[in-house]
């Protein structure tokens, strides 16, 4: 089969690999569509990966064959590939080690994944999609868990103002999941024009354009001067976390969504009065699964504006979207279609 092999840093070559068998307790799977993760791009620019592995986590496939021992799933079942209960001492790192450093330790998985044509998975981790979630729409569960997570853990109150610091899909998914968690203000601030017109569209209240405007006054003076209650940094750029807690109430929380890769200037003496909270997340747990695709399903999460027809892009093409995707873009998401 065609797999796309991480070889080395900014290195991913497409050739052919052995197609995965299933054992007796495992699932193989057809893959249908594969969204490209900031995650791996960040795994692609910063080398976090051992050599041929084979990336790719948020996909959509069809069951293609089933262990002896499968009982809960047939052949042609729809299936993304995470979302299922661990059993115990299956759990990813983080949940297992109390000083889990992703920096430095990365992907600790390097089982074939959603790069290729085909997969194999143990019984417990796919998670079936219901018949009104369409394959597409599945390839984004995973970054909507993600989402659901930093809403979930971020304290956001129903009657909330929030804003959201950067549109990418994250971002964009983000101001979704906070509307249905209640939030009663949506703010959001991107650089880009066609991120920011999709905001609008996809129900936020308001837009800031950071390079024309001051993020921290613009936002404070967008919440009656008090700054919003929660903010999600989904950006992690240079400013972003800084921003965040200086535009933030007194007693407000601000969630770190985006990953940043390098030291980022802070100042505490600013803020530090204001006895905010600063929260992290990582990663999703299956119940967030379960969550982010029932908000699909129940059309609460709208994917059709992120998933225009243009990003949709050829396996044999995936280096030259890996290389856009470590620049500044306009690009909201990429799938591989298989
Ligand atoms: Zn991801």
């Amino acid at each position: 089969m065609q797999a796309a092999v991480y070889k080395s840093k900014q290195n991913l070559v497409v050739e052919e690999i052995p197609t995965p068998e299933p054992a007796s307790d495992e699932v193989q799977i057809k893959i249908s569509h594969s969204a490209i993760c900031g995650t791996d791009v960040h795994v692609y620019l910063y080398d976090i990966a051992p050599p041929n592995t084979v990336l790719g986590h948020e996909f959509t496939g069809i069951i293609s064959k089933i262990g002896t021992d499968v009982t809960n799933f047939k052949v042609g079942d729809r299936v993304i590939g995470m979302g299922g209960n661990p059993p115990p001492g299956h759990e990813a790192p983080l949940r297992r080690q109390e000083q889990y450093n992703y920096r430095l330790e990365g992907i600790t998985n390097s089982r074939t994944r959603g790069y290729a044509e085909y997969t194999v998975l143990k019984e417990w981790e796919p998670l079936k999609l219901p018949d009104n979630v369409s394959n597409l729409e599945g390839a984004l569960a995973e970054p909507c868990a993600i989402v659901t997570r930093a809403v979930r853990l971020s304290n956001q109150k129903l009657g909330d103002t929030v804003a959201i610091l950067g549109a990418g899909p994250i971002g964009l998914l983000c101001l979704q999941t906070a509307k249905a968690a209640g939030a009663t203000k949506v703010i959001v601030s991107e650089p880009s024009q066609a991120r920011r017109d999709i905001a609008l569209a996809l129900g936020a209240d308001a837009v800031v354009d950071p390079t024309t405007q001051d993020p921290v006054k613009s936002i404070i003076e967008l919440t009656d001067n008090n700054g919003p209650h929660v903010v999600y940094e989904c950006a992690a750029a240079k400013p972003t976390l800084h921003d965040a807690l200086n535009m933030v109430r007194k007693k407000g929380n601000v969630m770190l969504v985006a990953l940043a890769w390098e030291e980022i200037p802070l100042l505490p003496v600013d803020w530090a009065g204001k006895e905010i909270h600063l929260n992290t997340t990582f990663g999703s747990e299956p119940h967030d699964f379960k969550v982010a695709v029932d908000l699909i399903a129940s059309k609460k999460v709208i994917l059709d504006p992120l998933l225009s027809e243009t990003d949709t892009i050829k396996l044999e093409d995936i280096k030259e979207a890996f290389d856009s995707l470590i620049k500044p873009s306009n690009q909201i998401q990429m799938v591989i279609k298989f």
